[in-house]
C-alpha cells in the first residue's frame, strides 16, 4: 500500500509534542511490514539542523493562497534508518522562523495562510513528484484541508481520483480555528463555509473541514473516540463526530520500544528484565534518591511524576493530595515537568517544605525522565483528559506501576486492580471522578499493595510483558487504511 502522511511536524525534522513522534514512528513500521509509505513536511528552520541529509530536487511551483500566487520548492530527505523519502515544502517567508506555530507564547497572527499554503503544496507535491498514492494521511488541523481540496478540486483529475484520505486527530482541544474572511485565502467557494462543513459558531475551522472531507476519522485511543463524541471532550464538534462516527475509530499510539528499554537504557543505574527487575529496581531507587537529595530510605513508595505541567495533567489534585500526604505519610515524590507558572509555584513551596519528602525539577531533561521511570515505584498520571499518554506505557515497561486516571488512552490500557476482586491483568490502579478523595484512594490502595510483595511482583509482571510498540499500532493502521479505500470507492461509485 503506498501511504502519503501529511503533518505539521515529524521527529527527527521538526517537533513540538506526541503528533512529531507518530508521524515519525509510524511510517518507518509500515515500510518495515512492507508498504510503500512517504511523509511531507513543511521545511522549518529547525528542520535544517536536524542532522539528516537534505537535498534540493529541482522542482519550484506556485499555488494560489487567497488572491495571492506563493512560489516553493520542494526538498528531500529521508527517515533515519529506513527507506521511507520526506519531502520538505520549502517557503521561507512561512516556515523559516523561531517556531513551528508561533513565539514568545503567541501563535503566528499568518498561521491559517501558512498551512493552506502547505495543504495545497502537499496535493501538487502528488503530481510533481509523481507518487503514487492510495491514501493520503492527514494529521490534525495543519492538514485538515487536504481532504477537502483532494474532494473538491483534485479529484477532477484521473491520478487523484482513486486516493483515499484519513484524518488523524492527535488532540480536540487545538482546532485551528480562524476569523470568517480567512476562508477567502483558501480559495473554496463560500458554499463550504456552512454549519455542516467548514463553518463553526461563525468561524473556519480546518479541523472541522478534515472531519467533514476525510474518507475516514482516527484519533490516538478507542477510549478517547468515544469521550470525543460528547461534551465536554468533544470540544463543541462533538456532533459532527456523531454523525460521523461509522467512520471514527481509536489506535492506540506506539512507544519507541529502543529509546525505551531498561535491558539497554544507558541513563539508569543498573539495567534490567522482567527477571532482574526485583534486584535493579532498589539499585536504581537509591541512585534516583540520591541525585534528587532525597533520603535513601528503600522502603518508602517513591511517586514519579513527569509531564507537561497543565490543567489537562491533572496538577491541581496533585498538589492538593501532596499537601495533605507530605504531612502524613512516608511516600516520597519525584517531579519532572515544565509549563505552568501556577504549578511551578505550588511545586516548588512544597520542595522547600518538605525537601525529605519531595523533589522537583522544572525543566526538560529526557535522561532524567528515564531515571524516575525506572527509579520510582509508582507512576502518577491523574489527567483530566488524555488522548494517547505514552509515560504510562513506559511505565510499564520500566516495572514502574501507573496510578492513573481512567480516560482516554489511559482508560485503554491501564487495567486497576482492586483488592476486593484481584484480577490477573492488573497492571496499575485507576480511579473514576475528577476529584481529590478518588485520587487519595487510588494512591492509598497502590502504597497498600506495594506493601505486599506477591501482590507488587504480580502487577509489575504483568506490565512488562505487555507489548506497546509500533508494531501493534502499524498493523491496525494497515486495516484501518485498507477500509478507507473501500469507503472512497463506494462513494465514487
Ligand atoms: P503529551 O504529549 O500530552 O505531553 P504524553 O504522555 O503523550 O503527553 O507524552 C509526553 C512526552 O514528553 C513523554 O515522552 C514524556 O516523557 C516527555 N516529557 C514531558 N515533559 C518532560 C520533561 N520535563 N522532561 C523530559 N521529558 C518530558
Amino acid at each position: 500500500m503506498n501511504i502519503l502522511f501529511a503533518g505539521s511536524e515529524a521527529v527527527p525534522f521538526s517537533k513540538t509534542g506526541g503528533l512529531a513522534d507518530v508521524c515519525g514512528a509510524l511510517p518507518v513500521e509500515l515500510a518495515r511490514l512492507g508498504h510503500h509509505p512517504a511523509v511531507i513536511l513543511p521545511a522549518y528552520r529547525q528542520t535544517r539542523y536536524c542532522g539528516q541529509p537534505i537535498e534540493p530536487l529541482g522542482i519550484d511551483f506556485i499555488v494560489p493562497v487567497g488572491s495571492k500566487m506563493v512560489a516553493g520548492r520542494l526538498l528531500r530527505s529521508v527517515m533515519p534508518g529506513a527507506a521511507v523519502p520526506v519531502y520538505l515544502v520549502e517557503q521561507d517567508q512561512y516556515f523559516d522562523r523561531d517556531g513551528l506555530y508561533g513565539a514568545d507564547g503567541k501563535d503566528y497572527v499568518d498561521n491559517c495562510e501558512r498551512f493552506i499554503f502547505f495543504s495545497r503544496a502537499v496535493l501538487e507535491a502528488i503530481r510533481l513528484l509523481d507518487l503514487k498514492v492510495d491514501v493520503l494521511h492527514a494529521n490534525d488541523w495543519q492538514t485538515g484541508l487536504t481532504p477537502a481540496y483532494l474532494k473538491i478540486e483534485y479529484r477532477k483529475l484521473a491520478r487523484y481520483r482513486r486516493i483515499a484520505s484519513l484524518l488523524t486527530i492527535h488532540n480536540m482541544a487545538y482546532q485551528g480555528q480562524f476569523w470568517h474572511w480567512d476562508m477567502l485565502l483558501t480559495g473554496l467557494d463560500w458554499k463550504y463555509f456552512n454549519w455542516r462543513q467548514m463553518e463553526f459558531h461563525g468561524h473556519l475551522n480546518l479541523l472541522k473541514t478534515g472531519m467533514v472531507f476525510a474518507d475516514s476519522i482516527s484519533t490516538v485511543s478507542p477510549r478517547y473516540a468515544q469521550e470525543i463524541q460528547s461534551s465536554p471532550l468533544g470540544c463543541g464538534l462533538e456532533g459532527v463526530l456523531q454523525h460521523r462516527r461509522a467512520t471514527l475509530s481509536g489506535i492506540l499510539n506506539g512507544i519507541d520500544v529502543h529509546e525505551w528499554d531498561p535491558r539497554s537504557d544507558p541513563h539508569l543505574a543498573a539495567n534490567y528484565n522482567s527477571d532482574t527487575v526485583d534486584q535493579a529496581k532498589p539499585i536504581c531507587k537509591a541512585a534516583l534518591q540520591k541525585e534528587l537529595g532525597l533520603p535513601r530510605e528503600s522502603s518508602a513508595p517513591l511517586v514519579g511524576i513527569v509531564g507537561r505541567l497543565a490543567d489537562q495533567k491533572g496538577f491541581d489534585l496533585v498538589i492538593d493530595v501532596m499537601q495533605r500526604w507530605v504531612q502524613t505519610s512516608d511516600v516520597q515524590w519525584a517531579v519532572l515537568g515544565t509549563g505552568e507558572p501556577k504549578y511551578h509555584k505550588a511545586l516548588e513551596k512544597l520542595a522547600e517544605r518538605f525537601p525529605k519528602k519531595v523533589a522537583v525539577r522544572l525543566e526538560f531533561s529526557a535522561p532524567l525522565a528515564h531515571r524516575i521511570e525506572a527509579g520510582a515505584d509508582v507512576f502518577l498520571m491523574p489527567s483530566r483528559f488524555e488522548p494517547c499518554g505514552l509515560n504510562q506505557l513506559y511505565s510499564l515497561r520500566y516495572g514502574t506501576v501507573p496510578v492513573v486516571r481512567a480516560t482516554g488512552g489511559l482508560a485503554d490500557t491501564i487495567v486497576g486492580y482492586d483488592p476486593q476482586l484481584p484480577n490477573a491483568a492488573a497492571n496499575g490502579f485507576a480511579f473514576q471522578e475528577y476529584i481529590a478523595p478518588a485520587l487519595d484512594e487510588a494512591l492509598r490502595q497502590a502504597c497498600d499493595a506495594y506493601r505486599r510483595p506477591e501482590v507488587w511482583r504480580q502487577l509489575i509482571a504483568v506490565g512488562m510483558r505487555q507489548d506497546w510498540s509500533w508494531t501493534r499500532s502499524a498493523k491496525e493502521y494497515v486495516e484501518l487504511y485498507q477500509k478507507t479505500m473501500e469507503r472512497s470507492d463506494a462513494a465514487a461509485k
